[in-house]
């Protein structure tokens, strides 16, 4: 027997008209570059979007046709975000940081019939246009007194034209739930970057995740400080979820430097934001010169870190500086990407802070909607609770099934897991610890080391500004850790202080081998460091420790 309710899909356009009908007045503040600050609101962004919708329709832009953006986070890529997904269209957002060839590789992969640009990405659009096989328009984002003189193979219309030039209303059709919506791919730091491709269903119930109160409680309260960009994983969804709970967007542009993070949220009264931890790390550089009474400006309240681990240091300083707490969330592309988030429970009542900064140090429990486990070298179930990590699959209605160009279910084993390619242990109260990319973990004598556990640690270090772990070769153990650290800058440091840091608060065969300074580390286009890059450097490298190397 069926049920008798209701089906409406569930779409992006709805959000976006709930928005529009019940936070019509609340503020999105667009930061478009250094100088130029755009006040808008939520009944704004819906009107402009429907005249964006109706503009690309004009052009010729047809259900299911991919529209890619090369953007920072500003009300124009908001805007575009609406337009083009609840149209039937598909947004493909664009990492800029990605190498011209690897840009212009995805845009020809995805097809891209429409390439809209921040000012600031002229010369990289100007640079791979000519590569490009699908493109037959470019929409530079900004007025007609700001229009770039390019050479382009399409034409070139700017967007506040468009806009202004589009019909007031647009119907949003009634989709499938099911429909494609956006495309986001991955950095791929080995092999060709692959597509993830999320639909208007997987998008809306990811949302409530970011609503619920066990996830990360955005609500009408929150004034937010998007200081993740809106090119990488939809802003971890929060420009659809801030729709859904009318919170208000401070959206930084191209400026995510410390000095500028700490004015918007002043300015802006921020009670929420978030971000990778190197642009926490950016932030503290600044915020922690400045006095107590400057610094109890802030409103701020809960702080997300995810993308790679949150150091304790990081933590610590939300929570000493600012009262702010910090929610780990653990998550990737191909989750859409919230999949746990690091809330407690209530047998942490009471504990000391001490301890519940261990708790947010891991990468927190399961949300619903996300089923997580852990499997062993030969695919065996580890139950919950088991000390031994092991490879982290996940399934769900916001988990990918294939890869763009793939048949559905083409990256799932038999039983529907996604393996996440992290190493990872569920502690018996079900909270996650990534211990490790596959790939980098460190295989000493037949035992596994975390790399992310160490690095964690170095960075807790006064004098350590970014530090990374890796295997180097080692004749007897096959591997040992290596710490590669940044100092901060102006400081002497020696490794032996490093080392003497680390000594109590690590097991002593994780002891790195050796500590070497660097003056910089290299990252992906996603801020992570890219340990392929540094094992390449260090694969000759001789460690003190390794006396029977020839
Ligand atoms: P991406 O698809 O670029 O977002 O990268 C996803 C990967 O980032 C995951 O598979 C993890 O390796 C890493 N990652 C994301 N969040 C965390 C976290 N909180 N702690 C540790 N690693 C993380």
């Amino acid at each position: 027997m069926q049920g008798l309710m209701q089906t409406k899909a569930l779409l992006i356009s709805t959000l976006l008209e709930h928005a529009a009908t019940h936070h019509a007045d609340v503020e999105i503040v667009s930061h478009v570059d250094m100088s130029t600050c755009v006040r808008s609101t939520w009944g704004t962004v819906s009107s402009r979007a429907q005249r964006l919708a109706n503009a690309l329709q004009g052009l010729g832009v047809a259900p299911g046709a991919r529209v890619a953006t090369l953007a920072w986070n500003t009300h124009r890529h908001l805007e575009l975000y609406y337009a083009v997904s609840g149209m039937g269209a598909v947004l493909h957002t664009v990492n800029p940081r990605l190498f011209p060839e690897q840009i212009a590789y995805i845009l020809n992969h995805a097809a891209d019939e429409v390439v809209c640009f921040d000012l600031g990405f002229a010369p990289l659009v100007a640079q791979v246009a000519s590569q490009l096989t699908s493109a037959k328009a470019f929409i530079a984002l900004c007025p007609r007194d700001r229009m770039p003189a390019l050479d382009l193979p399409a034409p070139l219309i700017c967007y506040e034209d468009l806009i202004d030039g589009g019909a007031e209303r647009f119907d949003w059709p009634a989709l499938d739930e099911n429909t494609a919506s956006s495309l986001c791919y991955t950095s791929g730091t080995t092999g060709n970057p692959k597509g993830v491709l999320y639909s208007h269903r997987s998008t809306v119930l990811h949302c409530w995740t970011a609503c619920a109160t066990d996830g990360l409680g955005l609500s009408a309260q929150d004034s937010v400080l998007l200081a993740v960009p809106m090119f990488h994983v939809n802003a971890w969804g929060i420009p659809y979820a801030a729709a859904m709970c009318g919170a208000k967007l401070v959206l930084p542009g191209p400026d995510l430097g410390g000095e500028r993070l700490f004015q918007l949220m002043r300015d802006e009264r921020c009670t929420f934001s978030l971000g990778v931890p190197t642009v926490w790390l950016g932030f503290f550089q600044y915020a922690e010169k400045l006095d107590p009474e400057a610094r109890a400006a802030l409103r701020l309240e809960r702080v997300v870190v995810g993308g790679s681990a949150a150091p304790r240091a990081i933590i610590e300083k939300f929570e000493h500086l600012f009262g702010a707490y910090v929610i780990q969330a653990w998550g990737m592309t191909e989750t859409s990407p919230l999949a746990t988030i690091g809330n407690l429970l209530p047998r942490h009542e009471g504990i000391a802070l001490d301890q519940r900064f261990g708790v947010q140090a891991r990468q927190g429990r399961a949300i619903f909607g996300v089923e997580i486990a852990v499997f062993d070298s030969e695919g065996r179930r580890l139950p919950a609770g088991d000390r031994t990590p092991g490879e982290l699959k996940v399934r769900g209605p916001w988990v990918v099934s294939a890869y763009y160009g793939q048949q559905p279910g083409t990256e799932l084993d038999a039983e529907g897991w996604f393996a996440t390619g992290d190493v990872a242990l569920i502690d018996a109260d079900g909270y996650v610890q990534i211990t490790d990319r596959s790939k980098d973990v460190i295989k000493s004598g037949g035992e596994w080391i975390s790399s992310i556990d160490i690095e964690n640690l170095a960075v807790g270090h006064p004098k350590v500004k970014e530090a990374a772990v890796i295997g180097a070769y080692h004749s007897k153990w096959q591997e040992r850790p290596l710490l590669i650290v940044v100092p901060n800058e102006g400081v002497q440091v020696t490794g032996e202080e490093i080392l003497a840091f680390l000594q109590d608060r690590i097991a002593r065969w994780w002891m790195p081998d050796e500590v070497v300074f660097v003056d910089e580390l290299p990252h992906t286009a996603t801020g992570k460091l890219l340990k392929t890059r540094l094992r390449e450097q260090f694969r000759t490298h001789r460690l003190p420790t390794d006396t029977a190397a020839g």
